[in-house]
């Protein structure tokens, strides 16, 4: 593997074990011959297509324009197969281990949303499948696990220091060390080591090409705006990748602001953190004075992650994209205000771009076009809701 390949300026690389590397360069290799294969294409195309269900509305969300002041716009991939984003990965992935004759996949989740990914496309091409999940996260996601069990998943406690998402990865990416040979490591988001901040991008990018021509065909131009959540960074990347190259489309990328930036409570990695290596790769990362990674909170487990791929860090230095917060009290708001006028429930974690842009009200002029990416629904997120706005559903 070269040494500058996957790094996005200072950020990136792979920091493995050097059992990892020969793994590492394998799929690396696999990713770049299989990508521009036309029969691989047509594969993952016609899986998109009529299983997945793409593309994705681009919705005109009238409730929402109300609110802000301006044209707001949701991209759908709420209503993608197994309700979020996560599949548009989990499908090119799975098929990438399908092609490289690997009959084993491992995967972690956070929300469970990449876990029932990893399950959903394991069961549709027969093959085994292991899920890491932190304890905390088994809790508050049990609907998911549910599923995954369902799919004949085996979903793994994690317990480690917080039970979430970070610990989860940690105990993965320990079980390939020990099952390389046989074992193909799904990882669900645009971070961990080189190669797969470039595939889950590359995998996800078909969100951001079909917001650029909807939106062109809907109005003559393209937005003005392109805002989602940021937990890992793929829905984020995968929004944003279509319009890196066009400097008049703002791009914001939300964390989770948890109980506020002012406490030690939230999960805003790019603005909160500080360089160094976490996962196999360089990028921000929360962490203490002594370089000790520290715990993320957030309402929504999907964002309950102390690192963020390279590739957003890179964004942030550059001042291509923007990032901010929101938290939690907001999410729970705008879960709510969504659920009443529009009748979508969204997941916590979309919530969060939402709930950013209604801050932004009276912010734009009345022609501006925002685009918001609505990673995901909202049902795995229902029961939590309840515990936390118990009058709200009396
Ligand atoms: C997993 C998840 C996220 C966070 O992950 P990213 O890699 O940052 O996209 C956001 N929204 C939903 C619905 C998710 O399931």
């Amino acid at each position: 593997m070269m040494k500058n390949k996957g790094r996005f300026g200072d950020y990136g690389g792979f920091y493995v074990p050097e059992v990892l590397i020969p793994v590492l360069e394998e799929l690396e290799e696999a990713f770049y011959r299989l990508r521009d294969d036309d029969d691989f294409k047509a594969e993952l195309d016609v899986l998109s297509r009529d299983y997945a269900g793409r593309p994705t509305p681009l919705y005109h969300s009238d409730a929402l324009s109300k609110h802000v002041g301006c044209h707001v716009y949701l991209k759908r991939e709420d209503l993608m197969h197994g309700g979020a984003h996560k599949l548009n990965n989990g499908l090119g992935q799975g098929l990438l281990a399908k092609h490289m004759g690997k009959h084993k996949l491992i995967a972690e989740t956070g929300a469970g949303q990449h876990g029932l990914a990893t399950a959903t496309i394991g069961a549709m091409l027969g093959m085994d499948v292991k899920v890491f999940m932190g304890v905390t996260d088994i809790e508050r996601q049990m609907p998911n696990v549910q599923k995954m069990r369902l799919m004949g998943a085996e979903v793994i406690p994690v317990t480690g220091a917080s039970g979430t998402l970070k610990d989860a990865i940690n105990d993965a990416l320990r079980y390939w060390t020990a099952h390389v040979d046989d074992t193909f490591y799904l990882f669900g988001t645009a971070a961990g080591p080189h190669p797969y901040p470039v595939i889950v991008r590359h995998f996800q990018q078909i969100i951001g090409e079909e917001m650029r021509v909807q939106c062109l065909e809907r109005t003559g131009r393209l937005p003005n705006v392109v805002a989602a959540c940021v937990g890992g960074g793929s829905n984020a990347i995968g929004a944003f990748a279509a319009f890196i190259d066009d400097p008049e489309v703002r791009l914001v990328g939300v964390e989770a602001g948890g109980y506020g930036l002012d406490t030690d409570k939230h999960a805003s990695t790019l603005q909160k953190g500080k360089v160094g290596v976490l996962h196999g790769a360089r990028s921000y990362v929360l962490q203490d004075a002594n370089g000790q990674v520290i715990e993320s909170h957030s309402v929504s487990a999907g964002l309950d992650y102390p690192g963020v791929g390279p590739e957003h860090s890179y964004l942030k230095d550059i001042g291509r994209a923007e990032y901010v917060s929101a938290m939690d009290e907001e999410v729970l708001d705008t879960f709510l205000l969504m659920a009443r006028e529009e009748g979508i429930f969204p997941a916590f974690e979309s919530a969060h771009a939402v709930a950013w842009l209604l801050r932004q009200a009276g912010q734009f002029k009345a022609e501006d076009i925002v685009i918001i990416n609505l990673s995901g629904r909202g049902d795995k997120d229902v029961d939590a809701f309840i515990r936390y706005r118990p009058e709200s559903a009396q």
